[in-house]
């Protein structure tokens, strides 16, 4: 990232419009994973759930083309508060928003859940266009599907908190977790955090 220095500076203004417009998150992911770019370019293609965990990217996933408010002689990267709050507008209530040969962003309600979705969000790309290579039609998640997934989530449960110590202990701070006690999840669970201790 360190060669990014000019696109990190200016992503306050992607951060900035998106909390201003969703009071209802708590945490703005937004990056340039590779596997999500051709679907903001080549958009007959809609980048929506076709694995279990990228249920969580929600049934429709909104591409924001910076051309179409403000021409064809941007650097195409978020310089402004007029344009991340376009950005925001076209997120909307949606999980993720597509930027046009740039990247995502992504509004969630917890730490947890932008984690999860900066990982998901790349490998539902990757099968999806793995699976437009082998060709025929695709078969997307239902919005029933999508929903009995959404519907089963919960933070503290077993699944989620095995992903969560999984990605900290990858990124080196497996020691820094702590978990709010009665926060759901079954007594099993209770005990294996208290066994790590
Ligand atoms: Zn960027």
């Amino acid at each position: 990232m360190n060669d990014e220095r000019r696109a990190l500076y200016l992503e306050r203004f992607i951060h900035a419009a998106i909390y201003e417009a969703r009071p209802d998150i708590v945490s703005v992911v937004h990056a340039h994973a590779e596997d999500t770019l051709p679907f903001g370019i080549a958009t007959a293609t809609k980048l929506r759930p076709v694995i279990h965990s990228g249920s969580f990217i929600g049934p429709y996933v909104p591409v924001w083309d910076i051309s179409d408010k403000f021409g064809g002689d941007t650097n195409v990267l978020v310089t402004n508060m007029d344009q991340g709050r376009d950005l925001a507008k076209c997120l909307s209530r949606n999980a993720v928003v597509l930027m046009r040969g740039h990247g995502f962003a992504s509004a969630s309600r917890s730490l947890i859940e932008a984690v999860r979705l900066a990982v998901y969000l790349p490998r539902n790309a990757r099968a999806l266009l793995r699976a437009k290579i082998l060709g025929g039609n695709i078969a997307y998640l239902s919005q029933g599907e999508i929903d009995a997934r959404n519907r089963g989530y919960s933070p503290y449960s077993t699944e989620t908190w095995r992903a969560w110590e999984y990605w900290a202990n990858k990124a080196g701070v497996g020691d820094l977790l702590t978990r709010p006690d009665g926060e759901g999840g079954h007594p099993h669970d209770h005990e294996h955090s208290h066994s790590r201790q």
